[in-house]
């Protein structure tokens, strides 16, 4: 988890690893922290047996480095 919520953020104490989970606990507030997430989406773009890969412009010559369609999420977007 990084260096993210070594600190509860409401009372200012130290937080302890989570005993199951992939997070932190305050055990002054009995608060848990969660990473945060950037979430992403990909998309996989058929048509029949053909698949859409994209591909970065910037590669070097030659380097393969094609992928499926994905973006991070952007905050103006509606996720329904
Ligand atoms: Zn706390």
């Amino acid at each position: 988890m990084g260096t993210t919520h070594r600190y509860c953020g409401s009372c200012g104490k130290p937080t302890v690893a989570h005993a199951a989970d992939r997070a932190r606990d305050c055990p002054e507030c009995r608060l848990t922290f969660y990473p945060r997430i950037s979430p992403v989406v990909m998309a996989l773009v058929t048509r029949g047996r053909q698949l859409l890969l994209t591909r970065k412009p910037g590669y070097a010559p030659g380097a393969i480095r094609w992928s499926r369609v994905s973006s991070r999420r952007e905050r103006r977007w509606s996720m329904r």
